[in-house]
């Protein structure tokens, strides 16, 4: 098939890769707009003349329908950067059909992963960062891009817009339990780095997915996680059997369920959030990324 694949090999996947949803854009200032498509979210900026985009949403379907809100939002202006917030395909994955000729900014060490990766339809980034804070200007875009630490997937960056009194950061803290399954979080690192954005004003706080949150529930976020961190802990000292979904469902879900039980999705979500965590423990963490110095995964292997 001529569609772009991602890492799909199945014939039958065209119907989910081809899917376009309905999109739905908010505004949250004259420049500033955030958008899903019920289950991702993303942001983008208009300038003068373009529009900076932040991921792709997945999918060949996704981009092109994220392309279309752009369009009908912005009449006119091309996409000409789209920052990739980490590597992952149900973010990043498809810039070649969301705009084949834009930009692509990803930190260094998200760059290094695509391009080792070579999924196809996942552009290869054409402007790679490093460090903690980056400032750039695209257009009269001013951006301020910020990976204070290994958080989710492989160089994330958030975005932080000091006017808006808003940050994004994909695929980290959400205000609800949804998230599940959770490969490829840095938990050594998770919640130090994500609390480290506190230091910064803001009120409104994009994820990667579903709604939007505010510090408050930044903070409960960030304390929901903690807590399942402690609790998977404590089930190995009371020698609950780690590798199995019920127990580990009833040991952490029992734990918590006074002090977090109201979060949406905790009933369906705390088993494998606890499965997920307690492997770190058991196991050490997500190799490399896992440890204080992220970016020597790949150091000297891959250049970009
Ligand atoms: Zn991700």
């Amino acid at each position: 098939m001529s569609l772009n694949r991602g890492k799909f090999t199945l014939e039958k996947a065209r119907a989910y890769l081809e899917h376009e949803p309905a999109m739905q854009v908010e505004a949250l200032s004259d420049r500033l707009f955030t958008v899903t498509d019920g289950h991702c979210r993303s942001i983008f900026v208009s300038g003068l003349k373009s529009v900076v985009a932040f991921d792709t949403f997945g999918t060949p379907g996704r981009a092109r329908a994220y392309r279309n809100a752009i369009e009908t939002r912005l009449p006119g202006k091309p996409i000409s950067a789209i920052i990739y917030s980490h590597d992952h395909l149900d973010h990043t994955g498809f810039a070649a059909d969301l705009a084949p000729k834009a930009e692509i900014i990803a930190d260094e060490l998200c760059a290094k992963v695509v391009k080792a990766r070579g999924a196809e339809g996942q552009t290869v980034p054409t402007r790679i960062l490093r460090g903690q804070r980056n400032e750039i200007t695209i257009d009269d875009i001013s951006l301020v891009l910020l990976n204070p630490g290994p958080t989710h997937g492989s160089g994330n960056l958030a975005a932080y817009f000091e006017k808006e009194r808003v940050l994004f950061s994909s695929d980290t803290i959400l205000g609800n339990a949804k998230y599940g399954f959770m490969p490829d979080y840095h938990f050594r690192n998770f919640v130090p780095t994500m609390r480290s954005f506190l230091e910064l004003d803001w009120d409104i706080f994009i994820p990667g997915r579903f709604g939007l949150t505010n510090r408050d529930g930044f903070i409960r976020g960030c304390d929901f996680i903690e807590a399942t961190m402690t609790e998977c802990q404590r089930a190995f000292a009371n020698f609950v059997p780690i590798w199995l979904y019920e127990p580990m469902k009833g040991f952490v879900g029992g734990a918590l369920s006074e002090r977090f039980g109201d979060l949406e999705g905790f009933d369906g979500h705390i088993g494998q959030m606890a499965i997920r965590i307690v492997h770190h423990y058991l196991m050490g963490g997500w190799g490399l990324e896992d440890t204080p110095s992220g970016g020597v995964l790949l150091a000297d292997e891959i250049k970009v």
